[in-house]
């Protein structure tokens, strides 16, 4: 945490306590005084941003950093972080070049787009599209569309802040190609179509297809997707791929690099080059471009996406039988009545396909205790271990621990069952109370 922090940390608690003995006249122990320190310390340390194993189900989970990246990727980088690199410097002619590396041929590869852009996320992708392209002009969008997505992405809001004035169609189930049509203007710069990525209208609803309004709306109004979660090559139910709706006539997608993708956090739109052209050359621009750690990244995943399989799909894709072997790993000597493994489901997250699960297995803990105290215990381990509660039950899922070192993972339950590190192993069926060493409170 750094010599600073932590000996203002001493002296702010000494201080405390010092305080306390003044007003109150009743001394403090010395282990009382170690305690106090020790603890503020430790709830600082906690707030560091550290690894943590996901056992919730959920590929991509924005409370824990959406997607992991490749570690190949992460490893290829290094050196160009670490040193100078020619972010925008051309080689070939010694100019200023433009920083997008080979990232625009890779998501042409991908998605069949004519020319791409990258910057901070997608949300700054759609700000900077209607910013740049529908500033002081109109912008159709569905109201079974106006929506919002996760923490403060709210459509009509980043519509009010690009400037352009939204014009609503439709109702909440059903808008039709005539709703979009009659609203057309000569002020129309654009129709938004949004994908609802987090949650399913059922029922009675219908929205036109994305081929439809290419084909009726006049060439000069953009046709602009939301897409959100970046699928491109995936099979997801419910999630229409960027290349689809770049082959049904949008001008532009936006999608998140950090989704379905397994880039690091940034947003791309892609599209057709005098759009993107446009969109380039608007000084938001300026204050969204990403630097070097992202463009970097996000070049190394692609090349190793355009030639295999992101990290969402090589979730999907673990058969069940090594999830059911590697939670034996885990579980080896564990008495059942302690942990045991269940048929579960996990799920993209991310905002994509909400109501899609695909089949795990998850370890279930069986204890006595309240499972939200014991999902605390477990966040409160050297290595934070997250789970969820079903049917009553904490339960560990394996499809989204899967990457993990075993023994980590079975040292973590341990800890939290109470039994000593190895137990089980020798198959002693005594339990053991002993405490971790690594955690200085337990
Ligand atoms: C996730 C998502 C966003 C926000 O993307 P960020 O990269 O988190 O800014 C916007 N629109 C849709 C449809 C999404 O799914």
């Amino acid at each position: 945490m750094s010599r600073t922090l932590t000996a203002e940390t001493v002296s702010s608690t000494l201080e405390e306590l010092r305080k306390r003995v003044r007003e109150t006249g009743v001394p403090v122990s010395f282990e009382e005084t170690v305690r106090a320190v020790t603890e503020a310390c430790w709830k600082l340390h906690r707030r560091r941003i550290q690894r943590v194993l996901n056992g919730t189900g959920v590929i991509l989970h924005t409370n824990m950093g959406r997607s992991p990246l490749i570690p190949d990727a992460w490893d290829a980088v290094r050196d160009l972080n670490t040193g100078y690199s020619n972010l925008e410097l051309e080689l070939q002619t010694g100019k200023r070049g433009i920083r997008s590396g080979l990232i625009p041929e890779l998501l042409r590869i991908l998605t069949g787009s004519e020319a791409a852009l990258v910057v901070n996320n997608n949300a700054a992708a759609v700000l900077l599209v209607l910013s740049a392209l529908a500033r002081d002009r109109e912008v159709i969008v569905s109201r079974g569309q106006q929506i919002q997505i996760g923490g403060g992405f709210r459509i009509p809001e980043i519509l009010a802040l690009s400037g352009a004035r939204l014009v609503e169609v439709g109702t909440t189930n059903i808008t039709t190609l005539s709703d979009y049509l009659s609203a057309l203007t000569e002020r129309t710069a654009l129709v938004l179509v949004v994908h609802t990525s987090n949650f399913r209208i059922r029922g009675f609803a219908s929205q036109p297809s994305v081929r439809e309004l290419s084909s009726r709306l006049p060439p000069t109004v953009g046709l602009v997707v939301d897409q959100g979660s970046g699928v491109t090559r995936e099979r997801i139910p419910g999630e229409t791929p960027v290349r689809t709706y770049l082959e049904e006539g949008a001008h532009l997608v936006c999608c998140s690099a950090d989704k379905v993708l397994g880039g690091p956090q940034a947003g791309i739109v892609l599209g057709r080059q005098e759009w993107i052209q446009r969109l380039s050359k608007h000084p938001l621009m300026r204050a969204f471009r990403p630097g070097k750690t992202i463009l970097s990244l996000l070049e190394e995943v692609l090349i190793r996406r355009v030639d295999g399989l992101s990290f969402t799909e090589s979730v999907y894709s673990i058969p069940l039988e090594d999830l059911r072997r590697f939670g034996r790993k885990i579980l080896k000597g564990i008495p059942r009545e302690a942990a045991d493994l269940v048929g579960a489901f996990g799920t993209t997250g991310g905002g994509s396909a909400p109501d899609e699960k695909f089949r795990s297995l998850a370890i279930e803990i069986r204890t006595e205790e309240k499972p939200e105290t014991l999902l605390r215990r477990m966040r409160d381990l050297p290595l934070p271990l997250i789970g969820t509660i079903e049917e009553g039950k904490v339960r560990l899922n394996l499809s989204t621990l899967y990457g993990e070192n075993p023994v980590e993972v079975r040292n973590a339950l341990l800890a939290v069952l109470n039994l000593p590190e190895g137990a089980g192993l020798q198959e002693r069926g005594e339990v053991q109370e002993v405490k971790n060493p690594e955690n200085p409170l337990s």
